[in-house]
């Protein structure tokens, strides 16, 4: 209890967090994580905790692989660092390169590394702008995303974001970036079925290109679901409608992959999911599981052709390719191929994981369970026949997710929307743990608000 209590004390002392109230969680005291092992943390004070979010959904394949650890050291001792400028490559950026590839939809064959997913957004706003410029239409410049959209942290990646409280902080976004509608059945639909919703949401995009000009407009940007923002899963109708109107107008489509990649619909990409051929994807997170810091742009044989026949990118960071980055990403794709982890995801993980995570709906705070593969919401509401809010948005998806780390579970919440995105290796055993302690947690959330 004294080193939690030295360790909390020193950690507000001289460490500022992200997405935190530094003041209040001084109060409070940072829980400290210890260890990991599989799909459980273990805090300083001997709790053991069911990671439901695999840390920032990302540790897809579970912690303590001792394979990530052995490729990270054995790159460690044989180059632990050199760079990509300068015409020097190394054999895991190219082994990477080409296993991304191989993964990767048709036409997608080109990878551009950085260390993070707000790194890659960064990379695609400059490379798409290039693209249209070497193209000779320099005009082509806007990127249009949508409202409530999470793209990163970096200016141009919280720019590209559609979340207001980022803007505010910065004097974002920078120019040349609009956002239009979300599609938000549930929260936006009104009285539309949500088919008919899907189309009118993807139109907000055909109306803002015609009034910008199609000859200004460049690249539309988009998370396959929309993580971040609340688990929107869109209307089946979406993205359909969205792919006849990029194609009309000759516009690049960005797929923002950071939390769909790597398995988490249970299909490698959203993008295959949803049956997407972007120009571009941003990868990062279950790229490494979290294992190390690794994020990588892939870019169509179109784009890069251009890149390739244009004279200097101007644009980089020193970690690009990182050596032992790669070799980490490397045996995390390893293990996700030879286990057969995304296919399990799908047919069998994913699955039950939905079916039990729909009997939550008959929880009297719940006003819907959504879901794809292995990720999951549901929103809490005071009133389920009128899906009436409780009036203070975000304090019961506070409680609810204090509630659950006390429980033992992390579930993450955004208002009053609460988020699941376990490793993908979660056993059905463990997925009812998951079901038990959310539901305790729901229970004790509405004998603190009613
Ligand atoms: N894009 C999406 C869809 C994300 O969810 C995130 C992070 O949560 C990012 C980009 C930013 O990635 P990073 O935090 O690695 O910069």
């Amino acid at each position: 209890k004294q080193r939690t209590e030295t360790l909390q004390a020193n950690n507000h002392k001289h460490h500022l967090h992200p997405f935190s109230d530094n003041g209040a969680l001084a109060q409070e005291g940072a829980r400290v994580i210890e260890k990991a092992q599989g799909v459980y943390l273990y805090d300083s004070n001997g709790n053991k905790i069911l990671d439901g979010m695999a840390g920032l959904w990302c540790v897809n394949i579970g912690y303590g692989r001792q394979e990530l650890v052995d490729a990270a050291t054995q790159q460690m001792q044989q180059l632990p660092y050199y760079n990509t400028f300068f015409k020097t490559t190394h054999p895991p950026a190219v082994r990477l390169a080409e296993k991304l590839a191989e993964i990767a939809p048709e036409h997608l064959n080109h990878a551009f590394f950085t260390s993070s997913g707000s790194e890659c957004n960064d990379t695609v706003l400059r490379m798409v702008r290039h693209y249209w410029a070497a193209k000779e239409q320099p005009d082509k410049q806007v990127i249009i995303s949508r409202k409530n959209a999470y793209h990163g942290s970096t200016v141009a990646g919280a720019s590209l974001g559609g979340m207001t409280p980022m803007h505010k902080q910065g004097q974002l976004p920078i120019p040349g970036i609009v956002h239009i509608q979300q599609p938000y059945w549930y929260g936006e639909g009104g009285n539309l079925p949500a088919d008919e919703f899907g189309i009118h949401a993807a139109r907000a995009l055909e109306e803002q290109i015609l009034s910008l000009g199609e000859d200004k407009v460049a690249a539309f940007i988009a998370e396959p679901i929309q993580g971040a923002g609340g688990v929107i899963i869109p209307p089946d109708t979406y993205w359909p409608e969205i792919k006849r109107i990029l194609a009309k107008y000759d516009i690049l489509l960005v797929m923002d992959e950071v939390i769909c990649g790597f398995g988490r619909t249970g299909h490698w990409f959203g993008s295959n999911y949803y049956d997407l051929q972007p120009d571009f994807m941003s990868l990062a997170k279950g790229i490494t599981s979290g294992y190390l810091p690794l994020g990588a742009v892939m870019v169509s044989d179109k784009v890069a052709e251009v890149i390739r026949t244009s004279g200097e990118f101007n644009h980089g960071f020193t970690y690009s390719g990182h050596p032992t980055a790669a070799a980490v990403a490397l045996a995390n794709i390893e293990i996700l191929q030879n286990e057969g982890i995304i296919e399990k995801a799908r047919t069998i993980t994913g699955p039950y994981l939905q079916q039990r995570w729909s009997e939550l709906a008959a929880h009297p705070l719940v006003g819907e369970t959504r879901g794809a593969g292995m990720v999951a919401a549901l929103e809490i509401i005071s009133d389920k026949t009128s899906r009436t809010r409780f009036d203070d948005k975000g304090t019961a998806g506070t409680l609810c997710r204090d509630f659950c780390f006390n429980n033992g579970l992390v579930m993450r919440a955004v208002g009053d929307t609460m988020i699941i995105s376990p490793p993908l290796v979660i056993s059905g055993q463990e997925i009812d743990e998951l079901i038990e302690k959310a539901w305790k947690s729901l229970d004790q959330t509405a004998k603190a608000l009613l």
